[in-house]
């Protein structure tokens, strides 16, 4: 069978992963870095992480690669409503707990609705073609613009797991985890999106492309913006990525992440003082942010992505040294939802949380030298 759309979409010209991948870890520098002999920047190494990206780069969705492979806008004829099979039909909360329950099934952590905001939607895609709005059934991608249909009214924001154990190896390359959720993200959405279109719907899966992906799972009640910038959620932390859905079905929007997240960064500051490159600032949330790649207006913090990008070009890694510090960052247990629980209803007891995580060395770096002994 073939499957349509694995290969259409985005010109295979325009490389967008590729470029990306190129401006800090392309071939030159990592051998730069295993000529130098560090553990943890093997070839070995590299290889375990680069390979983790696989079923992304394979399936030509990257991460995030508009209307390609798994994240196609068309239906990918997996799917198929039999002609004279009516649409299903479903109340609001029951398609969204129908669709919940196919979404963690497909591999989500956890999935969220809101109502669409246009204001998250990029305004041009990765090469300069703006995105527009139109009254069509289907989304659409041209050489000139990229159109989303008016009746796309509501958006799914799906999380997928990543290792706590693998993210202590941060700012190493023996760190396959963002590539390994990349990998997950196109698997997940694109198979949630074959879903609803095997149902009677439209469905357009996008990984980081499109629209900015964290005020999204903010609004679908997944999680809070934390100090380093990213989505902690009170599930995983900061140890999830973000693929979203934007389709036609109607569905019930979620009720907020219970408070507590940015409560306790304000007072936690862990990520900002181990940041190499000084990207994650000290002190309260503003309005402001510190280059293009910000999208200023909105209170919180702003983590500046040139610097911290610059850093990533001179480990030639994507570095995550925020990932692994954040007292969030927990391998599931009981002691840590007690923690947990008191964050959420006691606040006052934060700093105590902060001193109790230095005091028990939660966040510092593991041995690359041991990784490849342990059974
Ligand atoms: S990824 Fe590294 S350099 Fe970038 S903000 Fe996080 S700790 Fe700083
Ligand atoms: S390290 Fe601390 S301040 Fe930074 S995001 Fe995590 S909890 Fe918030």
């Amino acid at each position: 069978m073939t499957i349509k759309g694995l290969t259409q979409g985005t010109p295979p010209s325009l490389g967008l992963q590729g470029a990306h991948l190129g401006s800090y870890s392309n071939d030159d520098r990592k051998a730069e870095r295993m000529k130098k002999g560090t553990p943890g920047f093997t070839l070995v190494d590299y290889a375990f992480r680069d390979a983790a990206l696989t079923t992304a780069q394979a399936s030509h969705s990257g991460r995030g690669q508009m209307n390609s492979g798994f994240y196609s806008w068309s239906p990918l004829g997996v799917t198929n409503k039999p002609e004279g099979i009516q649409k299903w039909e479903a109340s609001p909360e029951e398609a969204s707990r129908v669709l919940t329950k196919a979404a963690r099934y497909y591999g989500a952590v956890d999935v969220g609705f809101c109502d669409l905001d246009k204001r998250w939607i990029y305004s041009h895609t990765y090469d300069g073609r703006p995105i527009v709005f139109e009254d069509v059934d289907e989304g659409y991608v041209t050489r000139e613009k990229a159109v989303l249909p008016n009746s796309h009214k509501w958006v799914i924001a799906i999380t997928v797991p990543m290792e706590v154990e693998e993210m202590m190896y941060s700012p190493a390359a023996l760190n396959p985890v963002s590539s390994m959720g990349y990998s997950r993200m196109p698997v997940v959405a694109g198979s949630l999106a074959e879903f609803i279109r095997g149902i009677g719907y439209h469905a357009i899966p996008c990984g980081n492309d499109t629209a900015l992906s964290i005020p999204i799972a903010v609004e679908a009640g997944l999680g809070h913006v934390g100090r380093q910038g990213r989505l902690i959620t009170w599930k995983e932390g900061p140890m999830v990525r973000i693929c979203k859905i934007f389709t036609d079905l109607s569905l019930t929007p979620s009720p907020p992440a219970p408070k507590g997240i940015i409560e306790f960064c304000e007072v936690c500051e862990k990520c900002a003082k181990h940041c190499p490159s000084n990207s994650i600032p000290l002190g309260p949330r503003t309005y402001e942010g510190y280059s293009e790649a910000n999208n200023p207006g909105a209170y919180k913090w702003y983590c500046n992505a040139d610097t911290c990008l610059g850093y990533w070009r001179e480990m030639a890694t994507s570095c995550a040294i925020c990932f692994r510090v954040c007292n969030f960052t927990k391998p599931p247990g009981l002691s840590h939802n007690v923690v947990k629980w008191f964050i959420r209803n006691i606040p006052q007891l934060n700093r105590f949380w902060v001193w109790a995580d230095d005091l028990m060395g939660y966040g510092k770096m593991a041995d690359p030298k041991e990784y490849w002994q342990k059974p």
